[in-house]
């Protein structure tokens, strides 16, 4: 069922009279399941929509609007698919206790993959679904593969029922899918020969699969210890080096690298990352792969930074993965700017020092890091750590840490979303 939530003023919507709290029933008399019908069935600038108001009397709208107007309607949203699977590694799992509630559903949504890039791992897809996918083209869509082996596969996701994931990547790519495709690296599982077989079998599904990435498992303090660890610096080594085989192939072959290691797997490493070209239109950078290089380019190619920043200190806030190679980063940001940057990385007081990426910094350990630094003339923030209610994984409002400190905070994905003057100060 999908209800309106929001009608926008003066809209045509209003116009026709629609109020929050209406349902949406069928469009040409097809039913409406969620937001992707409504939105590809009300593509046309003509439809018949049966409709039912909040008092539950039926109404039906003849819709005819002005070509490419918006209708102002924004719906509720929608009911996440939870996740057939198990897995011992699964972030739910490594969740403390009191957060908010919406932290501990597990979420394996293609169309939240379609939308947002998340991943999902195609086990709980019904027939209906795949033409669905098909129909309204939902592609690229983002795949957690794990292994390409059914049997080490299901034993990944503690799901006997699990699909062959090549079969239906194979199928929909036949159908005009693309994918971009993840393997989360567990080491003694889906390494080693696996993860050679893995990249092999994804290779050779030729066209439709865009990218993968191999990225190392993150485990925090509450994971489950006894079954599942973190790869140490060899094994994430050795996974390097059948990633580099799998993309010099890819490269000479294809002419992308098309195989990606996350920037977290060669920190492991202790390697180098590649050069930026090397990352082509950095399509995985949400995945943590490229994002370091992301951000250099960012930099290097933004124009009309403020005069003002000359001399003012400010402090980078982040998790201690990128702790290392952010100063490498903020050189060309001095540089840009003439202001004098300081790398605060923080240690994750919530999930434990093993989870080191900035997205998930509570706010209680961000203010502890600034609280005392009024030196500092502004602090720049991982956006990522907040979501879209300006709350962070604690719960703690962004303006209410912000009310604490002694320096202007800003919230930034990339510095030059708020240095350059586009961004949002807490
Ligand atoms: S696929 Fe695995 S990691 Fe993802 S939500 Fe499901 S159980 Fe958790």
């Amino acid at each position: 069922m999908i209800r309106v939530q929001q009608v926008a003023p003066r809209s045509v919507g209003a116009e026709l009279g629609f109020v929050p709290g209406t349902e949406l029933i069928a469009i040409n008399g097809r039913a409406l399941e969620d937001f992707l019908d409504w939105e590809y069935l009300s593509a046309d600038d003509r439809f018949l929509l049966l409709a039912r108001a909040p008092s539950g009397e039926p109404v039906e709208y003849d819709i005819e609007r002005p070509e490419g107007m918006p209708l102002g309607l924004t719906l509720e949203p929608p009911r996440i698919r939870r996740c057939a699977n198990h897995c011992d590694f699964c972030f739910v799992d490594g969740n403390p206790a009191g957060l908010r509630s919406g932290l501990y559903i597990r979420d394996d949504d293609y169309r939240l993959s379609f939308r947002y890039g998340h991943f999902a791992t195609l086990t709980n897809l019904k027939p209906r679904d795949l033409e669905r996918i098909v129909e309204y083209r939902l592609s690229p869509l983002y795949v957690s593969v794990h292994a390409a082996d059914p049997v080490v596969r299901r034993w990944l996701l503690r799901n006997p029922e699990a699909p062959d994931v090549v079969e239906q990547l194979g199928a929909l790519g036949a159908r005009g899918i693309r994918f971009h495709t993840q393997v989360v690296l567990m080491p003694g599982v889906n390494d080693g020969p696996q993860l050679d077989r893995t990249l092999a079998a994804l290779y050779g599904l030729g066209a439709p699969i865009l990218s993968v990435s191999v990225v190392p498992v993150a485990l925090t303090e509450f994971s489950k210890h006894h079954v599942v660890r973190q790869p140490g610096r060899d094994e994430c080594r050795a996974a390097l080096a059948v990633v580099e085989r799998a993309a010099a192939r890819a490269l000479g072959e294809r002419g992308d690298p098309w195989c990606y290691g996350a920037d977290e797997l060669y920190l492991r490493a202790g390697q180098g990352l590649p050069p930026a070209a090397w990352y082509g239109d950095f399509e995985q950078r949400e995945n943590g792969v490229g994002a370091v290089r992301y951000l250099e380019t960012r930099i290097a190619e933004a124009e009309g930074w403020p005069d003002g920043l000359s001399g003012t200190r400010v402090g980078v806030v982040t998790g201690t993965a990128m702790g290392s190679l952010m100063p490498q980063v903020l050189a060309g940001l001095a540089q840009a700017t003439g202001a004098i940057f300081e790398t605060i990385s923080v240690e994750n007081s919530l999930f434990g020092p093993s989870v080191t990426t900035a997205g998930l910094l509570p706010g209680a350990a961000i203010r502890r890091a600034l609280v005392e630094r009024d030196d500092l003339g502004l602090a720049l923030l991982p956006a990522e750590a907040i979501n879209d209610d300006r709350l962070l994984i604690d719960s703690m409002a962004a303006g209410d840490l912000a009310a604490g400190l002694p320096m202007e905070l800003r919230w930034s994905h990339d510095f030059v979303d708020v240095l350059a003057g586009q961004g949002v100060t807490a």
